[in-house]
């Protein structure tokens, strides 16, 4: 018998089949302004034919949509379901994994603080039809498999061919008498996508703009015969293959042409649209005549989140010269007063440098260009350093070898007025090194701006129990206004706040641990301490030395088997870039020796060591908020600032890390003594680059390091082939770039602490409460209120705009 239904139901019923039969002229031309409204995101002021037309089809075809699925489900003989389970639901959303790491996700987060800051700001990106790949662990190694992410479409996107752009690339350029023109380029369109970005509880919505490769009609089109004809239009994948697939490397610069081919495509698109948009704005200028570019800078701010988009300041400087006719002095001035650049790494093989050679031949004008702005940049340093013809060399774009090379961070330096690092000591680190004589001859370029994390998705999103815990003692002002965590010290010994909080930990491990036994058949003790260490699988995070940590505590419990162990669950997850061996060889190793590790009857579930496959943003969503420990253990002076440390802290995790990247920070907000640090300063890792590390010094001295080595190397993990890790066991020996064994003992102490403590719960959560209270410096709105106001000369505000008026109107 169904149930009757509610008033609100019959409501939707009854205006359901208003829709599906539309009777007279009034409710056509309201479906029609909806549509207008809700399907195409226009008014009447900017809408073109081609929406009007759309409109109009989506009206038609609301007629025979009821018709339509009650007759596809009379063929079925189903009816429709009523209770819809939201959780099961949201599982349905794919990632858009369009980033690789820490990198793209602070970008995310960026957007959603612009948007709740009520910042004008657009992020620009491009739609990868493949984002970064899943992984798979099969036989305990890494396998790669596509992310057809579009496969079943994405509601939030709205494709706006009308805002299509040329791109242009190859061809040669003339220098004529009326100016420079690059000329027999090929032409390949940038169709852009838009998703609405909304800001939190302020009505604004900004928009992110992602661009997608589609070749011209005409494209590869001079051939007139029946095989050229086929062939051109075969030939048009060529051109879409722009937009195809994400590299899927971290912190790592690859060559490719199509790599270039894909910088260079997001640039000009995004140029193209920010000019369009300068020019036909109230503020351009207020005669209509002709809208010069002179003004752009004091409308217009263009952040380079890394070198990735560096062609931006030779493409604007193209636009200004050849286009806008400008003089160089007038145009370098528009260019260097609207970019700011931000550094990401200090790790040499992530830093961009391309071969000459490719530029020349796909975007000459663009070199050229270069070429110019690297001559007066050196002219202007000869005259501050007459006869330093060495510094000339360092500072130079053009980098000398075997292959010419342009240097893309010191173009973004020289084209910026504001460079900035991501954490304070990265930032320290870059004015004293990796751009040492950049500081030296501008030092008020240089400035920092400390990560953050938006604290909507990393915490009231994930973690919806500790963010109420949280609102019962402080209110939800918190939300916008993060600071406002450190009120929650007052609170920080009541028992009933340190029992919530315990308990909203215990839950999320619960449920996590139902997850895993659910989604990847393995079974954990929820009792254990969640030691979790997830990111890309890079040598300087350090993965490896969690490793020997596990293989420490493994033999120390089948030594003792009957001493009071901490039981801990160690979990370990991240992707490994497909061509980087030595990261593909870690995961081989994590998975064998959990292998080992968890079949050894004497631990039992005193130690389980998991792989965590395919980590991803909605897994970091599920793990963070269960996790008791994070691993956050870098060499000093290698992770810029690292950002899944801020979300591991505040979800009520605590850290065991190095003084690197924003962990000096966080130590410094939550008071050093509520973080587990260890192990070398950036200082300490200086000093022994210059003295000489050597590894063999370590492994002679610490017998438990010595043992783990011995295992690694002697096949105690791959008893199937016992010279598996050798190169994992050559580099640690030999040429560890990263110091592991440097850090080992200091890493093994400090854990030793962490087991201490985690046998008393009540100090344990206390220290969590002082870290959530810490954490207030670390909300993205932080950071771009100072991107905002020390960067891009704006004022945030936290007001909300009204609420939109009544569409149909
Ligand atoms: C936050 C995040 C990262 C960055 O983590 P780090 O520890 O800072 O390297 C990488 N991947 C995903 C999915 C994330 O959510």
């Amino acid at each position: 018998m169904p149930k009757p239904l509610t008033d609100q139901e019959k409501r939707k019923q009854i205006s359901v089949r208003g829709l599906a039969g539309v009777e007279n002229v009034s409710d056509l031309k309201t479906n029609f302004n909806r549509h207008l409204h809700f399907t195409l995101v226009k008014d009447r002021n900017v809408a073109t034919k081609r929406d009007y037309y759309f409109a109009l089809a989506n009206t038609v075809r609301d007629h025979l949509v009821g018709r339509w699925i009650r007759t596809q489900q009379h063929y079925y003989e189903k009816d429709p379901k009523l209770g819809l389970d939201m959780e099961e639901l949201q599982d349905i959303e794919e990632d858009a994994g369009l980033g690789n790491g820490g990198l793209g996700r602070l970008a995310a987060c960026f957007l959603d603080s612009m948007a709740s800051l009520g910042l004008a700001a657009y992020g620009y990106g491009i739609r990868y039809e493949f984002g970064i790949f899943n992984q798979k662990i099969v036989n305990g190694w890494q396998v790669e498999e596509a992310d057809d992410w579009l496969r079943y479409g994405n509601p939030w996107e709205k494709a706006r061919p009308e805002y299509m752009r040329p791109v242009h690339f190859y061809g040669r350029v003339e220098h004529t008498p009326e100016g420079v023109k690059w000329v027999d380029t090929q032409v390949v369109l940038a169709l852009p996508y838009d998703t609405p970005v909304p800001g939190y509880r302020n009505n604004v919505v900004n928009t992110m703009r992602l661009w997608s490769a589609k070749a011209p009609c005409d494209f590869n089109l001079k051939d007139f015969n029946v095989g050229g004809y086929i062939q051109a239009v075969l030939d048009r994948n060529l051109a879409e293959n722009i937009s195809r697939v994400l590299y899927p490397n971290d912190n790592f610069f690859e060559g490719k042409e199509l790599r270039l081919k894909q910088e260079y495509f997001v640039v000009a698109a995004t140029l193209q649209d920010i000019v369009r948009r300068f020019k036909s704005s109230k503020f351009g200028s207020t005669e209509v005549v002709r809208v010069d570019l002179s003004t752009l800078p004091d409308k217009v701010a263009i952040q380079l989140n890394d070198t990735h988009p560096a062609l931006a300041i030779p493409e604007l400087m193209r636009i200004l010269l050849d286009t806008e006719h400008q003089t160089w002095e007038k145009a370098w001035d528009i260019v260097t007063r609207t970019c700011a650049y931000t550094n990401h790494t200090v790790l040499p093989e992530a830093l961009e440098r391309w071969p000459i050679d490719l530029f020349q031949n796909l975007l000459p004008r663009h070199l050229e260009i270069i070429f110019e702005i690297n001559r007066r940049h050196l002219e202007r340093i000869a005259n501050l350093y007459p006869g330093d013809h060495d510094r000339l060399r360092r500072m130079s774009l053009v980098e000398e070898g075997d292959q010419k090379k342009i240097n893309m961070a010191h173009l973004c330096i020289v084209g910026s007025h504001a460079v900035n690092g991501v954490a304070r000591i990265h930032s320290d680190i870059i004015k004293a090194t990796l751009f040492k004589d950049f500081y030296e001859v501008d030092p008020h370029k240089f400035q920092n701006k400390t990560n953050g994390i938006t604290p909507r998705r990393w915490l009231v999103m994930c973690n919806p129990g500790l963010a109420e815990v949280i609102a019962e003692r402080i209110g939800e002002d918190y939300i916008r206004d993060l600071g406002q965590l450190k009120n929650l010290l007052e609170f920080v010994d009541d028992d009933s706040l340190i029992r919530d909080i315990a308990k909203v930990k215990q839950e999320n491990k619960l449920k996590f641990s139902a997850y895993l036994e659910e989604h990847y058949k393995v079974k954990i003790n929820p009792n254990s301490m969640f030691d979790v260490q997830v990111k890309r699988i890079h040598e300087y995070k350090r993965q490896l030395l969690n490793c020997l940590h596990i293989i420490t505590l493994y033999n120390r419990i089948k030594k003792e088997p009957n001493k009071n162990w901490t039981p801990r669950t160690i979990m370990i997850g991240g992707k490994a870039a497909p061509g980087y061996h030595t990261a593909k060889l870690i995961i081989r190793l994590i998975t064998a020796v959990g292998d080992i590790v968890n079949h050894d009857e004497v631990v039992g579930d005193r130690l389980k060591v998991i792989f965590l496959e395919n980590y991803k943003v909605t897994l970091a969503e599920k793990i963070i908020p269960a996790s008791d420990l994070s691993e956050q253990i870098s060499t000093a002076g290698t992770e810029a600032s690292g950002t899944g440390n801020m979300k591991f802290m505040l979800n009520g995790a605590l850290t065991i890390g190095t003084m690197d990247g924003a962990n000096v920070e966080m130590a410094e907000e939550a008071g050093e003594e509520n973080l587990f640090i260890f192990g070398m300063r950036v200082d300490d890792v200086d000093a022994m680059d210059k003295s000489g590390y050597d590894a063999m010094e370590y492994y002679n001295r610490i017998p438990e390091l010595k043992l783990a080595m011995d295992q690694i190397a002697g096949g105690y993990f791959s008893p199937d082939q016992h010279d598996l890790f050798k190169d994992i066991v050559n580099m640690l020996l030999h040429h560890d770039r990263f110091k592991v064994f440097a850090d080992y003992e200091a890493y093994i102490k400090c854990q030793d602490k962490v087991s201490a403590l985690y046998k008393n719960p009540k100090e344990w959560t206390k220290m969590v409460i002082h870290n959530i209270a810490g954490c207030g410096k670390f909300s993205s709105d932080r950071t771009i209120s100072q991107y905002a106001r020390e960067i891009w000369g704006m004022e945030p505000s936290l007001e909300r705009i009204p609420a939109p008026d009544d569409p149909r109107q």
